[in-house]
């Protein structure tokens, strides 16, 4: 029996490192509550051996793990080199052209038209993950001339920023739209678009996912800033993706924007992952630098809902040492008396719907008679979200008779999903819950709960009181009791 008591959740990437189930179990094992399976990389092959892994792992031990299918978007690079590279001195002219043949000193090909309507002179283009930066003096139709700023060695399909410039590119490339089709049809249950500028980006991927997983975007562009509450509302989870947002802006812009996003997330009862670099030396040493242990240490003070690993997990060599290392780090603050007072006084949920009250009063009703656990009852998962949001004292026990939704809660703050057979009656219900919190040891006979449900979660007689997606019910429940 797994016994985990921790709110913020731990993702870690897959990877060469880490792609056995054995090391997969292993992860789990150390505190891994999501997968994310990086399609920047791999084959479809190899990303379907690890989601098959991974389902089995969640079998075996009767708990849920979410798998986040993370697509590559439209990452724009540089061609190739005669000499397979080249070296940029600061000062030097150097030009982007739209010509296929192979690039050398002077030039080298840009494969990406839109970068060429976008740009004007006077904006910057930063190469090779931001090492090198060169500004755009001279614009002429599918040619720049640009003058290095910022040199070093740029080698064949090495990555480009443009930092300046909102691009008109959908951020689903025709590679995302296959890996998309792939992922949905091995049943991934979150999906996290990459290079998202405009709410418009995410409602395009909405279409077609069609409610068939739930939609993390990943907020990299300084572009997305402009459109931040908008896009939060598109979206079912927010990803703060530091590696990307830290070329395109200066790495002093990054903690302020992280703690808006978070604050956003928030207020509109969204999850929110910080990723990247958080344990990142443990890619080559087994502990972390005690300022990267801060980094984890402030984003669960600043309310996450899950902190994510990317080189660590997949690549690195201590994958297992990285997640036990994140998930000591987040129980540690979790038992901060300091953590507990930030969670008790900022509530920055401000929905004023029927069922934001319902959850409101849920919270409250926990706190006056300690429940060991709010138990939410849910098919859609919207509940426990928004209860989820409420950053509450006691546990959220999320029912559902919905696998998919059950592993997609996996991300929420503070909650443990169960999945159960359907619940057609109030005695029904009643006993479910007692069972389930006395066998996953969150609650014993005779100690309060607080339950509440999505009213479509009660069919038959109370079907015409409820629709999904709202929570209508609140009831205190006495473990064991009989109704
Ligand atoms: C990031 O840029 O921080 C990120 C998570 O995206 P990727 O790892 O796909 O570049």
């Amino acid at each position: 029996m797994i016994k985990r008591r921790r709110a913020t959740k731990i993702i870690a990437t897959l990877g060469p490192s880490s792609s056995t189930p054995q090391v997969i179990e292993s992860l789990f094992l150390a505190g891994a509550d999501l997968f994310r399976l990086n399609f920047s990389h791999g084959t479809h092959e190899s990303h379907a051996e690890n989601i098959n892994y991974i389902r089995d792992l969640s079998k075996k031990h009767a708990y849920p793990i979410g798998i986040i299918q993370d697509l590559q978007g439209p990452k724009l690079r540089v061609g190739k080199f005669q000499d397979g590279s080249t070296l940029l001195s600061l000062g030097q002219e150097f030009f982007f052209d739209l010509s296929d043949t192979l690039g050398d000193h002077t030039r080298v090909t840009l494969p990406h038209p839109e970068i060429f309507e976008a740009v004007s002179p006077g904006q910057a283009l930063l190469l090779n993950d931001g090492c090198l930066r060169v500004r755009v003096m001279e614009k002429t139709p599918g040619r720049l001339k640009t003058i290095v700023e910022v040199g070093g060695k740029l080698s064949d399909r090495k990555g480009v920023n443009v930092p300046d410039a909102y691009l008109s590119l959908s951020s689903l490339t025709p590679k995302d739209h296959k890996d998309l089709e792939f992922g949905l049809n091995m049943g991934v249950d979150w999906v996290a678009l990459s290079f998202v500028q405009r709410p418009e980006d995410v409602l395009e991927a909405k279409d077609i996912i069609a409610g068939r997983a739930k939609i993390a975007s990943k907020i990299e562009k300084p572009q997305a800033i402009d459109f931040l509450q908008e896009i939060t509302a598109a979206s079912d989870a927010l990803m703060v993706a530091r590696g990307d947002l830290g070329v395109e802006l200066p790495p002093e812009d990054v903690p302020p924007l992280q703690k808006r996003i978070i604050n956003v997330c928030r207020g509109q009862a969204k999850p929110v992952i910080v990723a990247t670099q958080m344990l990142e030396s443990m890619v080559s040493a087994p502990t972390p630098t005690r300022a990267e242990a801060s980094d984890v240490a402030h984003a669960v003070y600043e309310g996450v809902d899950a902190v994510m690993l990317s080189a660590e997990s997949a690549s690195g060599q201590f994958p297992q040492e990285a997640v036990s290392m994140m998930s000591r780090i987040v129980e540690k603050v979790e038992s901060d008396p300091l953590y507990l007072e930030y969670r008790d006084s900022e509530r920055l949920s401000v929905s004023t719907s029927p069922s934001s009250a319902i959850t409101a009063a849920a919270r409250q009703v926990s706190h006056a008679i300690s429940a060991k656990a709010i138990v939410t009852l849910t098919l859609s998962g919207s509940t426990t979200f928004r209860a989820a949001s409420e950053r509450p004292q006691s546990w959220i026990l999320a029912l559902t008779p919905k696998e998919k939704v059950a592993h997609q809660l996996t991300l929420a703050w503070g909650v443990f999903p169960e999945i159960t057979k359907e619940i057609n009656s109030f005695s029904q219900m009643v006993e479910t819950t007692s069972e389930v919190l006395t066998r996953r040891l969150i609650a014993k006979e005779g100690d309060h709960v607080v339950i509440t449900a999505g009213g479509s979660f009660m069919t038959h007689a109370s079907q015409e009181l409820y629709t999904t997606g709202t929570t209508r019910l609140l009831r205190i429940l006495i473990v064991g009791e009989r109704d």
